[in-house]
């Protein structure tokens, strides 16, 4: 293995630590595993204590984990964990099992087959269960894990620091890390605007993905990530982590000087706005001086969420991000479900060849209507009485028939200015008709990049095509911010300091981005006068590929390189 890999760097940053390894799949029990003389004495009751010990072993072990996880102020983290113990516990599962053993079955065998029919029965009680499946087979890995020996599946246990290396990492994984314990992200798979990009954004946590390779990493290996280069270095001297440390840290001092509303070098305003997940996002938007929410991933909230949650909890989690921006606005995002962010109460209709490609969004809105209905209803009782200015918009809105409905179920719940998101091409293309029905449009270059690449963001292998600088994209951001109504943008590109110069140049009203970002994106503009922005935008437009136009916009932004950007 060489020395140093290259990925792709999607969270700035240098993070040095040994690598810990999500442990790899646990193998299936051979079918036919019998428990005989050679185990317990071919004493079956031995054989269910041992297996009935697993089950309850593992769901000690999440209920600890999420009690640690509460005590570090992760209590999403602690009502994943919590839930997943109760499933273990589920006394349904532990008659099958000894069912199976009664027959002669081995425990790690009897545990496997007890889970599958257990998940056979839940299919069976509807759709509505699909998304627990991953959750299930979490547990009867941990329980045969334990069964036989192997290590444990899922986030690892370190009292020490340590660099988290997967294959990929999915939301509900992130929930229970400790931001203190993990200082680099490295994936073999996803894309830069894979969702375990956006969490390493979010969380300030250096991160590459897209890094062929990365499981091969030997754990314990020391290693040395660099999240802007895209770069891990195996077994780094002292003196390369010193060096990477304060580049860094000279960066963000330097930084640290432009502060302030954002705006161009010659004055026209560029509100900066965070990306979050949650009231737990907060503290690192107002840190870095976000001047409201441009994107509010309500989602986020109930990743883990079996059933509905309350009107009354809908609520808190809504008011608590309005008051932290008395003067500001918060652009609220309807659930956005489905897809990579499957959540238990709102299943997809059935199994899905695409799912990116299937029912998510507002297309499971008009499916569920009552659900929007009641999260808009949350929002305005959440909006009384406060001084925030209240938006909220529609995800993968397609077409002017999308916009219309949706601007209505917000004119019957009450809410005064509803939006649209523009991450479908089609929607970009015909934005002035979308235009015609909705106050203001947010475009999310994630999925619009997504969609007009067609390169799934899941796919470490197509990172190259999952480029917003992609000149196609560039032209579809354009008839967007051109239609008449306000246009934001929150998808990663507003954060990329020379692209969201491109965005402004390219008529873009206000940028929103994970809050790490803020200070880039803030000093790149106080920099650069407005026309600057917009010849840096024509550029990137004439070029003929991704990198061409990152190149040909960076000649009109000169002092990205005095910054260090
Ligand atoms: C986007 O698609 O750009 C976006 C902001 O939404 P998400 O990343 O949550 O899909
Ligand atoms: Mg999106």
């Amino acid at each position: 293995m060489p020395d140093v890999l290259q990925g792709t760097g999607v969270s700035p940053g240098a993070g040095a630590g040994p690598v810990r390894k999500i442990a790899g799949d646990v193998p299936e029990p051979p079918a036919g595993d019998r428990h005989g003389a050679d185990r317990q004495g071919g004493d079956a009751d031995a054989e269910r204590d041992i297996a009935l010990a697993a089950l309850e072993a593992v769901a000690a072990d999440l209920e600890e984990r999420g009690e640690r996880a509460a005590a570090a102020g992760n209590t999403d983290g602690r009502d994943v964990l919590g839930a997943q113990a109760l499933m273990a516990r589920d006394p349904g599962l532990a008659d099958g099992v000894r069912a199976k053993i009664g027959e002669g079955v081995g425990a790690a065998r009897a545990v496997f087959e007890a889970f599958g029919v257990y998940r056979e029965m839940l299919a069976g009680a509807g759709e509505y269960l699909a998304a627990r499946v991953t959750d299930l087979d979490d547990i009867r890995d941990r329980a045969i894990a334990r069964l036989l020996g192997l290590p444990m599946p899922g986030v690892p246990e370190s009292d020490e620091p340590f660099v988290l290396v997967a294959r990929d990492l999915a939301p509900a994984d992130t929930a229970v890390l400790d931001p203190a314990k993990v200082v680099a992200f490295v994936t073999e798979e996803g894309g830069p605007t894979s969702h375990t990009a956006i969490i390493a954004r979010t969380m300030g946590v250096p991160a590459v993905v897209a890094l062929p390779g990365a499981t091969s990493l030997d754990d314990g290996v020391r290693v040395l990530v660099d999240g802007a280069a895209g770069t891990v270095r195996l077994d780094p001297s002292e003196e390369d982590v010193r060096a990477a440390r304060s580049a860094v840290a000279a960066r963000a001092s330097a930084l640290a000087e432009v502060t302030g509303p954002g705006a161009t070098a010659d004055g026209r305003p560029v509100p900066l706005l965070a990306n979050i997940g949650g009231p737990k996002d907060l503290e690192a938007a107002l840190a870095n001086g976000a001047e409201g929410v441009g994107l509010y991933r309500t989602e986020f909230l109930f990743l883990d969420r079996a059933t509905p949650p309350s009107d009354a909890e809908q609520e808190e989690a809504y008011r608590t991000v309005l008051e932290a921006f008395p003067q500001g606005r918060v652009v609220v995002r309807t659930l956005d479900a489905g897809a990579d962010k499957p959540l238990a109460f709102l299943p997809a209709p059935g199994e899905e060849p695409n799912p990116a490609l299937g029912e998510r969004g507002l297309r499971m809105s008009l499916r569920h209507p009552d659900v929007l209905a009641a999260q808009l209803a949350a929002l305005v009782r959440a909006a009384a009485g406060l001084t925030a200015k209240l938006q909220v918009m529609a995800p993968m809105v397609t077409d002017a028939g999308d916009a219309a409905w949706f601007a209505e179920q917000c004119r019957d719940a009450g809410v005064a200015h509803p939006g649209v998101m523009i991450e479908v091409p089609a929607a970009a293309l015909r934005a002035r008709d979308i235009a015609a029905e909705v106050e203001f449009f947010s475009i999310g270059t994630n999925d619009l990049t997504q969609y007009a690449c067609a390169a799934d963001r899941q796919v470490g292998g197509l990172a190259r095509l999952q480029d917003p600088w992609q000149p196609a994209v560039l032209d579809l951001v354009a008839p967007a911010a051109g239609a008449g109504v306000p246009c934001g943008v929150c998808g990663e590109a507003a954060g990329d300091p020379a692209l969201a110069c491109v965005l402004v140049g390219l008529g873009v009203t206000s940028l929103s981005m994970s809050a790490p970002s803020l200070p880039l994106v803030r000093a790149a503009l106080a920099r650069h006068t407005l026309d600057q922005c917009r010849q840096a935008a024509e550029a990137a437009r004439t070029a003929r590929t991704a990198a061409q136009a990152r190149e040909a916009a960076r000649t009109h932004l000169p002092a990205l390189t005095d910054l260090g950007l």
